[in-house]
């Protein structure tokens, strides 16, 4: 398993766990239970902590800068080859 598929990984469990816990308030909510406030808030450091989680992740997208117009692709091939798409030429290697 490479570095990415572990992110995916990752990413696929927090977006998972953050529809659990919005559904998680909202059934504690309609169900009003005494110790409601205290679920609902746990529930709101939760998605707190997992915005800063997926905030922090770098950013990992192939990116590619024409050296000649400084034009960015994010075309992996684009920067393999290192073509770009508005000069319409390959850069020198
Ligand atoms: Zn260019």
């Amino acid at each position: 398993m490479s570095a990415a598929d572990d992110l995916r990984r990752a990413q696929a469990f927090n977006a998972a766990l953050v529809r659990y816990i919005h559904a998680l308030i909202e059934t504690t909510k309609r169900l009003g239970a005494p110790d409601a406030p205290t679920l609902i808030f746990a529930c709101e450091t939760m998605l707190k902590l997992s915005a800063e989680a997926a905030a922090a992740v770098p950013e990992t997208r192939t990116r590619y800068e024409c050296p000649r117009c400084g034009a960015v692709s994010y075309n992996p091939r684009d920067a393999a080859e290192r073509y770009c798409v508005r000069c319409h030429e390959f850069a020198e290697p």
